[in-house]
């Protein structure tokens, strides 16, 4: 797979595009800043297109390479070709689908919900990050891998794996993960700029929903939600829910945690936790999302009172359902 791969990169037309997924973590910004480095490194004409604001913990990497849709455009490039990366479905592109109309597509993910779009797949849902398999293919190509490569590659296993934590973690991802400290990259700054520099109004926003945040069937269900206006009362930006869902899992007791983020325009955006059982991306696939065993998620288009009213009516009767099967 990662041969074939990539050799279909080699040969695929010029100019290119990589499009990482809407509401980009470092995953889908690690890795498609690898593969875009590696693919200049080897004097391709390719440009990576994204239109969200970039988190700021670890958006630097991308700042100076990233392009709007609206800048790209505005160049007129007849790119030929667009690589999807850690995306599990077009869907992912949000207002972007444009971009891949008729054009040569190329699925790069490890979804296990990955619908295999695309005129090429190389979806690896044993990898704990899109990263790992950038990282394969980027040795299969010979290229020689740079510190900013290796930083983000790092980047992009350690946000998908909480920092080795969850059992998506195999001996590959240590055994990557050691390959790219083996070159010169500044880890610390990594680790300081992503887990030790959170901002007040963020610890403040968490510490209310958490604080808000209703459990179900003895403790083993947890529901949290965050509203816009709960947004505005703490001056947070969008990006400051980063990491909610995950402290709420921790909690003793706690198997299965739903978030419910208010959008803008009637959407809710929903984050399903699993801490082993159950299988959260079927919950998520059967409201047209994805993602992985453990960490899963899908938008509701209602409003925001309506998206708690069918949490639970419909959400936690069925996380129960299917924590007795
Ligand atoms: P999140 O809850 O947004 O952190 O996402 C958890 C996992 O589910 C990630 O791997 C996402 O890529 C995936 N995911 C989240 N939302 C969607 C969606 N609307 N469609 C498909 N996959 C999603
Ligand atoms: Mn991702
Ligand atoms: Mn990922």
């Amino acid at each position: 797979m990662i041969k074939n791969i990539a050799q279909v990169l080699l040969k695929a037309e010029q100019p290119m595009i990589i499009l990482p997924h809407v509401s980009p973590d470092g995953d889908t910004v690690g890795s498609s800043v690898a593969l875009y480095l590696a693919l200049r490194q080897l004097s391709r004409d390719v440009y990576i297109v994204l239109d969200d604001k970039l988190p700021n913990d670890f958006g630097y990497i991308a700042s100076d390479i990233v392009l709007t849709s609206e800048q790209f455009i505005k160049q007129n490039i007849a790119y030929k070709t667009a690589i999807c990366v850690d995306m599990s479905d077009t869907e992912r592109l949000g207002k972007r689908k444009h971009l891949i109309e008729d054009k040569y597509l190329i699925n790069i993910d490890h979804h296990r919900t990955n619908t295999r779009y695309g005129d090429v797949q190389c979806v690896d849902a044993t990898a704990a990050a899109t990263g790992e398999i950038i990282y394969k293919i980027i040795k299969e190509l010979a290229i020689t891998v740079t510190a900013e490569m290796a930083e983000a590659l790092y980047i992009a296993i350690i946000t998908d794996t909480g920092n080795f934590k969850y059992s998506s973690t195999t001996t590959t991802t240590f055994r990557i993960a050691a390959e790219l400290l083996e070159i010169p990259f500044d880890r610390m700054r990594v680790i300081n700029r992503i887990y030790h520099s959170i901002p007040r109004e963020k610890v403040a926003l968490h510490a209310n929903a958490t604080e808000r945040t209703k459990f179900y069937d003895n403790g083993r269900i947890a529901v949290c939600t965050v509203s816009c206006a709960d947004l505005s009362k703490y001056n947070a930006l969008e990006e400051y829910t980063e990491g909610l869902v995950e402290s709420i899992r921790d909690i003793d007791g706690v198997e299965v945690v739903i978030f419910l983020k208010e959008r803008s325009n009637q959407t809710v955006k929903v984050s399903m936790r699993s801490v082993s059982e159950p299988d959260v991306s079927i919950i998520a696939y059967d409201h047209n999302g994805g993602g992985h065993k453990n960490a899963a998620g899908f938008s509701l288009n209602m409003s925001f009172s309506k998206a708690l009213d069918y949490c639970q009516t419909n959400l936690v009767p069925r996380v129960i359902t299917c924590m007795a099967l």
